[in-house]
C-alpha cells in the first residue's frame, strides 16, 4: 500500500516539475498528479508548451529612447515621446467596403 501512495506522490513531483518546464502552475500540476496518479503525469507530458509570445507582442520598443512601452500606448512612459499609433489589421468590413 505504502508503494502506490509513494509512486502517486512521485507522479505528483514529477507532474510538477514538466508542469513548471512549460510555463504552467507547478502547484496546480502537483496537484493533479496526485489526484490522478500517472494519469495526472501523462497529461503534463502531452500539454504543449505554455505560449509566452502572447505577453511578448503586447509591447513594443519606443523609438526615442528604446525602452519597452505597451502596444497601445500613444505616450511613452519613459521619454514623454509622442507614439505612433499601430496600425491595426484591416477588419473583414473594411475589406467589403473596398470592394465594393
Ligand atoms: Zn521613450
Amino acid at each position: 500500500m505504502e508503494f502506490i501512495i509513494l509512486l502517486w506522490i512521485v507522479c505528483g513531483i514529477a507532474s510538477a516539475m514538466i508542469g513548471t518546464s512549460k510555463g504552467y502552475s507547478g502547484c496546480g500540476f502537483f496537484l493533479l498528479g496526485l489526484v490522478l496518479g500517472i494519469f495526472g503525469l501523462i497529461i503534463a507530458a502531452v500539454l504543449p508548451k505554455r505560449d509566452s509570445s502572447q505577453a511578448a507582442t503586447s509591447t513594443r520598443t519606443c523609438p526615442m529612447c528604446a525602452e519597452t512601452v505597451q502596444v497601445a500606448a500613444i505616450k511613452c512612459r519613459f521619454c514623454g515621446a509622442d507614439l505612433p499609433p499601430l496600425p491595426r489589421p484591416r477588419t473583414w468590413q473594411e475589406d467589403v467596403e473596398r470592394n465594393l
